[in-house]
């Protein structure tokens, strides 16, 4: 058969001429068809885009933020080394009196660190709230910081608890 639009010869059945690329069954062109086409996917296309760099965009910025927002807690407890570094020696102190075979001191010294951390955290529960005002820290982070330092000490007093029982 031939091509209605160019009348090249077309075989039987084809759908689109190879010739002109017209639609041998509507009579659409090739050029009407794209343009038909174009605008259509070209905007799902960006829309697809969109959606994908706005996810992107999101995940990111949350990612972020918390890596931020963690850091700021960080600084501000390692800003209070005084607090912990005296409780960590303090732990140490005990392990060497256990590993000495000092039972005696070593409960002794078992039971200050422990209930020093119990009346650590009742402080923390009660006065992180102005010292973190101190510290220049917005008041949105202090609820953070007291959690962060509860539970550095709460570790630390778990440590000592257990340190406690194996001397005594
Ligand atoms: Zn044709």
């Amino acid at each position: 058969m031939k091509c209605p639009t160019c009348g090249a010869n077309v075989t039987l059945g084809t759908l689109m001429c190879p010739n002109c690329g017209v639609n041998i069954r509507t009579g659409e062109t090739y050029d009407a068809r794209v343009k038909r086409a174009k605008p259509k996917d070209l905007h799902l296309e960006r829309f697809h885009q969109g959606v994908y760099i706005g996810v992107i965009t999101v995940f990111a910025l949350v990612m972020l933020g918390g890596f931020l927002y963690q850091r700021r807690v960080e600084n501000v407890i390692r800003l209070r080394p005084d607090m912990y570094a005296g409780y960590v020696s303090w732990c140490d102190a005990l392990d060497s009196l256990i590993a000495m075979g000092k039972t005696k001191e070593a409960v002794e010294k078992g039971q200050g660190l422990v209930s020093a951390l119990s009346m650590e955290d009742r402080r923390i529960e009660i006065e992180v709230a102005p010292t973190t005002q101190e510290r220049g820290m917005p008041g949105r982070i202090s609820n953070a910081v007291r959690r962060a330092e509860k539970s550095l000490l709460r570790n630390l007093a778990k440590k000592a608890e257990h340190k406690l029982a194996q001397a005594s």
